[in-house]
């Protein structure tokens, strides 16, 4: 394997759509784990939505299709999670979209005492099941990540976890665990975070009943995208917040709550128009590519890292990543003590991933714009800041408050 072969890889490749994003050239961006790149029509998307408001003012709700936009939006975005569209609603942050799954299974499940979670897991998840544990007098229990399908038992009223750990990529057997919840009566909500838009996802053969994710990582969707909700079809689950636009007919304006279909009772309040522009353009850069396709290029990708790490650096770093690529999501962490002064000397020459302390450095291999070529050049530079000692020098030592 050379650099060469990898350049007319990626110069006949089927899946690859760089020239789609906003990326310049000799950037090496691993970092769509954490912050996707816009989409090229992101921008038009944006200043179109701006010059109907200016030109249609309120009558751009109904000239525009603003008032079904967010209904587009989970329709787009189904595809990739093996749902149908009624089954999606584009809302909130993935946090709130959790806290309103959580408590509506918790409330299926009124005699189970447990919300059971992965030790460890991303924080706003382990904060958010404790809060809806506090709040309904139920008790949190924690396990780790591997052991959440031999531990889930008839006290759990619902088990959540993270399919892709944002540390070290662990993927789960989500048929697995969906099974095991199943077979013992319990709910399940799956934070997607790190899978959707990467990775193969099918609810149904899941059994899931619930999942959230956000859409500004591997969907690309800008800093502060909405989130989603999967409610399985045929759930009835209770509201919480039961906002307006979660009402059958918002602007019927009746006196009294009445759920919407589906999973459109957790759209609470008007739906951000103007931060879906961005996600709705790079929603569009998805047609055409099955979740399996998009899991079988992150796969491979992740694979020739790992390769390429053990060829060229495999005395400095250790993987931290499973081995097993059924076990891995759409990226690879590596460890070393120094990580995050490593990450900064990366960063200053163009390779962007990012670090997790105490000291993982992070890589994400986003299906649609990363190229082979990325994979040798990330090694490449990481090797040569290794074997020369750079990122010693004081300037990479600095803390930035996004790591
Ligand atoms: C990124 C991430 C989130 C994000 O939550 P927001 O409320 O959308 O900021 C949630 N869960 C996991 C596992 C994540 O990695």
């Amino acid at each position: 394997m050379d650099r060469t072969a990898l350049a007319a890889r990626d110069a006949d490749d089927p899946i690859l759509r760089r020239e789609r994003f906003e990326l310049p050239d000799a950037l090496v961006y691993l970092d769509g784990n954490s912050l996707g790149p816009p989409a090229r029509r992101a921008q038009e998307r944006v200043t179109s939505m701006l010059a109907a408001w200016r030109d249609d003012q309120i009558s751009a709700w109904n000239r525009a299709g603003w008032v079904h936009l967010a209904d587009e939006t989970a329709a787009r975005i189904a595809p990739l999670l093996g749902a149908d569209r009624g089954e999606v609603a584009v809302t909130d942050s993935t946090s709130v979209d959790l806290f309103q799954t959580l408590v509506a299974a918790c409330r299926a499940r009124p005699d189970r005492p447990v919300l059971l979670i992965e030790q460890d897991g991303f924080p706003t998840d382990r904060y958010v099941a404790e809060a809806v544990a506090s709040l309904l007098g139920r008790s949190v229990r924690q396990v780790p990540r591997d052991t959440l399908t031999q531990t889930v038992d008839d006290d759990v009223a619902v088990v959540t976890a993270a399919h892709v750990d944002y540390r070290s990529g662990h993927r789960l057997d989500a048929v697995a665990l969906g099974r095991a919840a199943r077979g013992a009566g319990a709910m399940t909500v799956w934070d997607l975070a790190h899978t959707t838009g990467a990775l193969d996802v099918d609810l149904h053969a899941w059994d899931a009943d619930f999942a959230v994710g956000c859409t500004y990582k591997f969907l690309n969707g800008g800093p502060g995208a909405p989130g989603y909700v999967y409610v399985a079809g045929g759930l009835d689950p209770e509201a919480t917040i039961r906002g307006w636009w979660g009402h059958g007919q918002p602007f019927a304006f009746s006196t009294g709550w009445e759920p919407a279909a589906g999973a459109a009772r957790f759209r609470n309040g008007s739906p951000p128009i103007l931060a879906m522009q961005p996600l709705l353009a790079a929603l569009d850069v998805f047609d055409g590519v099955a979740p399996r396709t998009l899991q079988e290029r992150a796969t491979a990708l992740t694979t020739l890292f790992i390769d390429l790490v053990d060829e060229r650096i495999g005395d400095a770093v250790e993987v931290a990543s499973p081995r097993d690529a059924a076990l891995r999501g759409a990226q690879v962490s590596l460890r070393h003590p120094s990580a995050y002064a490593v990450m900064q000397a990366l960063i200053d020459r163009g390779v962007i991933g990012d670090h997790r302390p105490p000291d993982l450095l992070r890589f994400g291999f986003a299906p649609l714009h990363t190229r082979w070529t990325d994979v040798w050049d990330g090694i490449e530079t990481l090797r040569h800041i290794l074997a020369s000692g750079v990122w010693e020098q004081d300037r990479y030592a600095a803390r930035n408050e996004v790591p």
